[in-house]
């Protein structure tokens, strides 16, 4: 059986790095477990009366290179093993983006799509007020994730403000605009995707035709231009998931480049396909109207048939182990972008690898979100608030700069006779400079 636990598979990936570099048994070890570890219960009353018991985690995985960082989930598959393997991907992607912190993750096993608004606003302020002391804004600051939105934060924010007894707005980010909230996060992990993904076309010579006049735009004013499918050298794309991630991939990838042509998008009802590309607007009208994409009129297609399209680029934006050892040598895609965090099992990325596919890891992927939530931490500590243009420059230079160093421990490796995946070098670059800092901390 493939190993599909996400911690293992952290630790596994983690491993194969640590061989490659000769790290040494302690550092290693130091790397393979959190350093520490929070579940709480929960007492929830809920609308008709009743009292509901809730478990909640946090994981702070590593802190050496500042407070520790990284969502919070609410989905109804919660464990702490999804939420460690989470933290520690954490840990790598605000290293692969040079910013200072560690890693974190919190999560609530619950189902919000179940919960009223109001119930939803109880469960936020009681695991606020069960973790409080446990994070705070030079400590360990979550952000939104899988289910949670920038209402939920705004909650989260206010219940450890009444706590602390100021306006603690540096202690959350991902919050609503106004309340501390910064320019550019909405879109923030799909934006940064989009600096990847551009950085990794020209590299492989993939002919996708930058449109340099958008390429800071807000995403409002996108949102606004219609849509214009390209009919000649149009590049393909394949995106799984339709939820903030995957709907902005849609609307940036074709607004942000002139021959970019999506063909299929899925959520988790299913999927659709069309030869002659998907339009942004009417598609996201149907997911919005519908609750789901597969109500626009196109070919029905499974998640899985998505995924071995033949295709360009593939987005997963979805959950973990989709690619995996049993459906990795039918991928087509030429580039795969990970948005998702852990799309792919390591015996799927050693089959990619071999189909010389260009993986872009999840945490250097969809790094863009944590990087604008390091702006918006840096915008409430300085109380000075950006316009968007300037939020996507500094995320843009983040993002590719990330890509480059990947790609040159790659060809450093290469050199040495050692060919490694990309998410072999991006684990190496995250992790010397983790190690750096531990170091340089006295701890090993
Ligand atoms: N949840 C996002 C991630 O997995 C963002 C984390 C953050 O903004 O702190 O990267």
């Amino acid at each position: 059986m493939e190993e599909l636990n996400p911690f293992k598979i952290a630790q596994k990936q983690l491993d194969e790095a640590a061989k490659i570099m000769e790290l040494d048994e302690a550092t290693h070890a130091m790397l393979r477990e959190p350093m520490r570890t929070l579940i709480v219960t929960i007492p929830v009353k809920m609308d008709n009366g009743t009292t509901k018991v809730f478990t909640g985690f946090r994981v702070q995985y590593n802190d050496a290179r500042g407070p520790t960082k990284g969502g919070i989930r609410w989905h109804p598959e919660e464990s702490l093993d999804t939420v460690k393997a989470l933290a520690a991907w954490m840990t790598w992607k605000t290293a692969i983006v040079d910013l200072p912190y560690g890693g974190g993750k919190g999560g609530i096993i619950c189902n919000p799509k179940e919960m009223s608004d109001a119930e939803k606003e109880r469960l936020a302020r009681g695991y606020i007020r069960a973790i409080g002391r446990f994070i705070g804004p030079e400590k360990d600051i979550p952000a939104p994730d899988v289910y949670t939105n920038p209402q939920i934060m705004a909650w989260m924010m206010d219940e450890y403000s009444k706590i602390v007894g100021y306006n603690a707005f540096g202690v959350i980010t991902g919050k609503p605009l106004g309340i501390g909230g910064s320019k550019g996060r909405a879109d923030a992990t799909a934006r940064g995707g989009m600096y990847v993904l551009r950085e990794a076309t020209r590299y492989i010579k993939m002919d996708l035709e930058e449109n340099a006049e958008n390429m800071y735009k807000p995403y409002e004013e996108l949102e606004k231009m219609e849509d214009s499918i390209p009919k000649e050298n149009a590049i393909t794309i394949a995106i799984q998931g339709y939820g903030n991630a995957g709907q902005f991939a849609h609307l940036l990838v074709t607004r942000l480049f002139k021959n970019a042509k999506v063909v299929a998008v899925s959520d988790s009802k299913g999927g659709i396909y069309s030869e002659d590309g998907l339009p942004f607007k009417k598609m996201r009208k149907t997911k919005q109207n519908t609750g789901s994409v597969i109500n626009y009129e196109a070919k029905k297609i499974t998640n899985e048939e998505l995924l071995e399209l033949d295709v360009d680029i593939l987005i997963p934006a979805a959950l973990e182990n989709v690619i995996h050892r049993d459906n990795a040598d039918k991928i087509k895609a030429k580039i795969v972008l990970e948005l998702a965090n852990g799309p792919t099992t390591p015996e799927a990325d050693e089959i990619l690898h071999k189909k010389n596919i260009l993986v872009l890891p999840d945490f250097l992927a969809n790094a863009g979100g944590v990087t604008v939530s390091y702006f918006e931490w840096v915008q409430n500590i300085t109380g000075y608030y950006w316009d968007f243009e300037e939020v996507y420059e500094k995320l843009d230079k983040k993002m590719s700069k990330a890509f480059w160093d990947v790609i040159n421990k790659q060809k450093e490796y290469k050199e040495k006779g050692k060919d490694i995946h990309t998410r072999t070098a991006a684990y190496i670059v995250s992790i010397e400079r983790v190690v750096k800092a531990m170091k340089d901390r006295g701890w090993l």
